[in-house]
């Protein structure tokens, strides 16, 4: 049977939350103008909200694992304050650049292993990320369309948001 979950792939660092590098307390964590909101109105369309994240602070050592379950729980105390809405899976590559794995994006497998797990249907799932290493991980897991935020515009990801909604159709 194919795959019944659509989702949004989401980076996490100056895609949801700002990024003043390595975060590793909670209190560190505050989220974009907009971000809870427009996952509220996606998360009420069906889709599951998945972020898929570099965090290479692992392996450098500048963050424990503790730390960043803590600051992934803060962002999700801090979406349910604002809108009630959570992230349903965090899937992270904790390796460094030079370790070469197989999950760090670009490539593709921290979306292809989340889909795995949540049974998404990729092809009618979108990614969300700044950099450009966010959407090459986006077109390669083959998600139907990827799109890239730059938090200078407030409403930035309200705007990408109002997009993917116009793209489902009505029930
Ligand atoms: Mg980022
Ligand atoms: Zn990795």
């Amino acid at each position: 049977m194919s795959p019944q979950n659509r989702a949004v792939f989401l980076d996490r660092d100056e895609t949801l939350n700002k990024d003043p590098g390595y975060i590793s307390q909670p209190a560190q964590v505050e989220l974009y103008p907009g971000v809870a909101q427009g996952l509220y109105r996606l998360k009420d369309a069906g889709f599951l909200l998945i972020v898929v994240s570099n965090q290479s602070g692992v392996a450098r050592g500048h963050i424990t694992w503790d730390q960043l379950k803590s600051v992934n729980d803060r962002l999700n105390e801090l979406l349910i304050l604002e809108a009630k809405v959570k992230i349903d899976h965090f899937e992270i590559c904790p390796h460094h650049p030079h370790d070469f794995c197989e999950c760090r994006k670009p490539k593709p497998l921290l979306i292809t292993a989340a889909a795995k797990k949540y049974d998404i249907d990729v092809a009618r799932s979108y990614m969300i990320g700044d950099r450009d290493t966010d959407l090459d991980a986006g077109r390669a897991a083959g998600c139907a369309q990827v799109f890239q935020i730059d938090h200078k515009n407030p409403e930035a990801f309200t705007i990408i948001v109002n997009n993917i909604l116009e793209k489902i159709p009505k029930t």
